[in-house]
């Protein structure tokens, strides 16, 4: 029996070599691999390099979008609820409302058509998740924040190198929080980056992400010295390391590629499961105007197969294939629960949904073993 695992991060001899670089170098915290890894992040993306801060996690990169916003305990952030919970986290960080609005079953990001009916005087801004390296409906997005004077907060943890209308992510909201943990597109083990469109609110987030002091702790230490620093808000400690920037750089080299590894083995899975579409439901490759980064390759198990969700996670376990769920709706978890949110999409594909195994360095004969393993439990031919 073959142990298949659900993602592992594809680490090469370049990045071992190019960490080991900076931890030689006599410098580890941030510095200049840091400020190197915002100028190659921005050149990549085609952005200002001043739009871009390095961050500890996506997290810390969410939070300090919804910080340097300043929004108080009366504003209200619309926000999906199949989403991670970092996403929903930030938002009671600095106070505010989360207001969960159901998802759309094609793409699972955000329904557009059910936005307007949850915007108030109190809406300050809306965070859209793009759900598995599927892009979110941008356009109507943008057209909605427009309309009602918010603004557009872009959770694109999943989709570093999709693409919408031609354009990489990171090119179209207001904020734009990418995620590079462990199982992430790339990787930086922990880390994250913001991209913050207007300059002042990057400024301002810069400023939080150290402590709110207003220059880089590489201004300080830096031969010979300058010891001269004022602290302009009670900032926090969310900037990356050199350690993992180093990384970062050499995983960024190889992003189109690891993308590219990653469609031909969502290709290759929505071929050999086709036959099976009266059991399960697939994922959609690349929607119009979008190009997916394939973070993700979800399925539904549908009501009328043998087994349902749980028990098909069970049976492929117990066949060597670990799955995930992507999400538990955050508005089911215990502390959520208090808001009463009510959305009947986003629990029906819950009930339904499940990971398959997808990562840049599976192999294509691990796939089959899962294909296999799924007709298995499904006891089809
Ligand atoms: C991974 C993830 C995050 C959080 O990113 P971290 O780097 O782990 O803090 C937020 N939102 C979504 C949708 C994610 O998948």
């Amino acid at each position: 029996m073959k142990k298949i695992p659900f993602a592992v991060p594809e680490i090469t001899d370049d990045d071992i070599s190019e960490v080991v670089k900076t931890l030689k170098s006599g410098w580890i915290s941030k510095g200049p691999r840091v400020l190197e890894f915002e100028e190659k992040i921005a050149s990549f993306l085609g952005v200002d390099e001043k739009s871009v801060i390095a961050c500890n996690s996506g997290t810390a990169a969410l939070h300090l979008a919804v910080l340097s916003l300043g929004l108080s305990e009366d504003d209200e952030v619309i926000v999906p609820s199949f989403t991670f919970c970092s996403t929903a986290n930030v938002i009671e960080h600095v106070g505010a409302k989360p207001v969960f609005v159901d998802i759309d079953e094609n793409d699972y990001c955000l329904d557009v058509k059910k936005i307007e009916e949850k915007i108030n005087e109190k809406t300050k801004a809306i965070i859209v998740v793009h759900f598995g390296g599927n892009v979110g409906n941008l356009n109507a997005l943008k057209d909605i924040c427009k309309k009602h004077n918010i603004v557009l907060i872009e959770d694109a943890a999943h989709a570093f190198t999709s693409k919408y209308d031609g354009k990489y992510i990171g090119n179209h909201g207001d904020f734009i929080c990418f995620s590079f943990y462990a199982t992430k597109n790339i990787t930086t083990g922990e880390g994250g980056v913001l991209i913050a469109k207007d300059l002042d609110h990057a400024k301002k987030a810069r400023e939080l992400c150290w402590h709110g002091i207003d220059k880089n702790s590489w201004d300080r230490y830096v031969y010979p010295g300058n010891w001269g620093y004022s602290v302009l808000d009670h900032g926090y400690k969310y900037n990356m390391t050199d350690i993992q920037a180093a990384l970062g750089i050499s995983q960024l080299k190889r992003a189109e590629k690891m993308k590219e590894a990653r469609r031909k083995l969502f290709k290759m899975y929505l071929k050999e499961l086709g036959s099976l579409k009266d059991y399960i439901s697939l994922p959609v490759l690349d929607h119009d105007n979008i190009e997916n980064s394939c973070h993700l390759f979800p399925i539904r198990i549908k009501k009328n197969a043998p087994i349902d969700r749980d028990e098909f996670i069970e049976d492929m376990k117990e066949l060597g294939v670990c799955l995930s769920v992507h999400y538990i709706p955050v508005h089911m978890h215990p502390y959520y629960k208090k808001y009463g949110a009510v959305l009947p999409k986003t629990e029906e594909v819950f009930n339904e949904i499940l990971s398959l195994p997808l990562c840049s360095s599976l192999a294509e004969e691990d796939l089959m073993y899962v294909v296999d393993c799924i007709k298995k439990v499904l006891k089809v031919k």
